[in-house]
């Protein structure tokens, strides 16, 4: 093969330019630079999946009484640590301090606590009795085995409590990880891991790798055994188009559009008040946000004025300081994004009741919480994810057209029914298109340690958080065991002509509706079990 110098010096460029890749943590208040990375390369990715591989066995072998004190232990930390991990994650994510306390610190000790108080239980072997008659001499058990390597691939909106509770599952259930987390929250990401190392979680047993994109697609590209994937529907499609390929399992939790329905016999101050922090927590960026509001014709213009009075006093600043009620947004481009869509919504006639721009005198990613009236679904703004403070309000008359619009959506990640009468929300609930649906509250669910998360639809698929995020950290292998290992199975071969008439005795002893031709069955097929000539 004849040798192309351009394109040799032009391989070797894209590969120094490669091996050079920066991540830059920025504080999102202030657009200061926090620190400095180089993107792991495909080698050290490479490098870091060996190790994990080499040292899954031991940390699976210890047992899971042992992985589950270093689970107490890196909550003992986590709490000591409380208030330092909380401000690291404003610095670098920008929400205000008390939610980083709530919303990340909190919600990891809890699911810490989940896994340490339901991780034995859980990995038990599980004895399974069998129904069927020609089974019964059989004692089945379900064990449930790591995968082995998992890589944790985590957006920048909850940059603690993302990849930590999915950690702490994929950990406590014997297996290695691989955390690759946004680019943007580098710095969190190695809090975390140093609270693991220190608890006793091995070094090469959870790794951080940094990096973008890219580095994301090589840690997909090595041998892991699984991926757990959080962030944006356009980077799932991507993920799951790559694991397909050698039939990675994956866990996509993905974005929402979450619809908030206020009934008609809904308490409207209590609404409101739900509505405003569910848009605009974490400033909007939350993939449970309340990300479309619909409300009774006859609530619809008190609950307006009621939103707009509730985020009239809302403090907008740096989340350091703990006067703020709504922090920045993460960047430039969120900034724009948002904009676009409040944009389009104006265009079409939406009415901008409060907010509606940004408030650069505070910074540069800093958007003022903003309700909209007269939205319809024509517009972006009820249609793609915002990841912003904006809560757009449209009217209903009845359930039936909440329903409608609540599931007229590509996404089904959450939603919220308000009302005072909890039977009917329950009920509504169940006609709704989404993993979660929350009756008289909104976002907390991702408080709840028990509850499964994820969505439906474009939102993803399986789950993490409570007993179903356990199972998805395990491989099930069932290992049936003969109670009779010195006899011939009745089943194998020798069939001879009696056999076919003495097996349909064997159908009709189980499943006739019948006695007596339960009872005949049985006498037909008495002569199996005796049967000679087996082979
Ligand atoms: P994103 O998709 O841009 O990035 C997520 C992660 O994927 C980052 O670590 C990124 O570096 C990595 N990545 C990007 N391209 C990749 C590729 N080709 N291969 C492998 N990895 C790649 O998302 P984001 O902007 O960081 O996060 C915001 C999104 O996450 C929103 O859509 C939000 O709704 C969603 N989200 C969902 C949940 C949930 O639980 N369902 C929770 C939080 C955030």
């Amino acid at each position: 093969m004849a040798l192309c110098p351009r394109k040799f010096f032009r391989n070797m460029v894209t590969d120094l330019q490669l091996a050079t890749r920066k991540v830059v943590s920025v504080n999102p208040a202030t657009g200061n630079t926090l620190r400095e990375f180089e993107a792991a390369t495909d080698t050290e990715v490479h490098a870091a999946v060996v190790r994990a591989r080499a040292a899954q066995p031991a940390w699976d072998e210890i047992g899971v009484r042992r992985r589950v004190s270093v689970l107490r232990e890196f909550q003992r930390l986590l709490y000591q640590k409380k208030s330092e991990v909380a401000t690291s994650i404003t610095l670098e994510a920008g929400k205000p301090l008390v939610e980083a306390l709530l919303t990340e610190v909190l919600v990891v000790l809890d699911a810490a606590r989940f896994c340490v108080e339901n991780a034995f239980t859980f990995l038990r072997e599980q004895p399974v009795p069998h129904g069927n008659l020609a089974m019964k001499t059989k004692a089945g058990r379900i064990l449930r085995e790591p995968y082995g390597v998992i890589g944790i691939i985590s957006p920048w909106n909850y940059p603690f409590s993302i990849p930590a509770t999915e950690s702490v599952s994929a950990l406590v259930t014997g297996n290695a990880v691989l955390l690759k987390p946004s680019e943007l929250t580098s710095l969190t990401s190695l809090l975390l891991a140093s609270l693991l190392h220190e608890a006793g979680v091995p070094q090469d047993v959870f790794q951080v790798i940094i990096g973008d994109g890219a580095t994301g697609s090589a840690l997909l590209n090595g041998e892991i055994d699984k991926v757990i994937f959080t962030g944006s529907v356009a980077t799932g499609k991507r993920i799951a188009q790559a694991a397909a390929g050698r039939l990675l399992p994956v866990v996509l939790e993905l974005g929402g559009k979450d619809p908030m329905l206020v009934l008609e016999d809904a308490d409207v101050d209590v609404a409101s008040s739900g509505a405003v922090w569910g848009a605009f927590v974490n400033a909007g960026q939350a993939c449970l946000s309340v990300e479309r509001c619909y409300v009774h014709r006859r609530l619809y213009d008190t609950f307006l004025e009621a939103c707009v009075q509730k985020a009239k006093p809302l403090r907008v600043g740096n989340g350091i300081d703990p006067q703020t009620d709504v922090g920045p947004l993460i960047h430039e481009r969120q900034l724009r994004s948002v904009e676009a869509q409040v944009e389009d919504a104006r265009m079409r006639g939406a009415r901008v009741l409060i907010g509606g721009s940004r408030l650069p005198d505070l910074g540069p990613n800093f958007y003022a919480p903003t309700v909209l009236a007269e939205v319809t679904h024509a517009m972006q703004i009820m249609r793609e994810e915002t990841f912003g403070p904006v809560l757009p309000v449209m009217r209903f008359e009845g359930d039936e057209e909440a329903v409608r619009l609540a599931n007229d959506s590509d996404f089904g990640l959450a939603a919220s029914v308000w009302t005072r009468n909890r039977a009917r929300g329950e009920s509504l609930a169940r006609r709704i298109q989404a993993g979660t649906v929350m009756v008289n509250d909104a976002v907390a669910c991702f408080g709840i340690s028990e509850a499964p998360h994820g969505g439906i639809k474009a939102s993803g698929l399986g789950r993490t958080h409570g007993k179903f995020g356990l199972e998805e950290m395990v491989r099930i292998k069932y290992v049936d065991s003969d109670r009779m290992p010195g006899t011939k199975k009745v089943w194998w071969y020798g069939y001879g002509e009696a056999f076919t008439p003495q097996m349909e005795g064997f159908i009709d002893l189980m499943f006739a509706r019948s006695l007596r031709q339960k009872l005949r069955g049985a006498l037909r097929s008495a002569g199996a079990y005796l049967r000679k000539g087996r082979l």
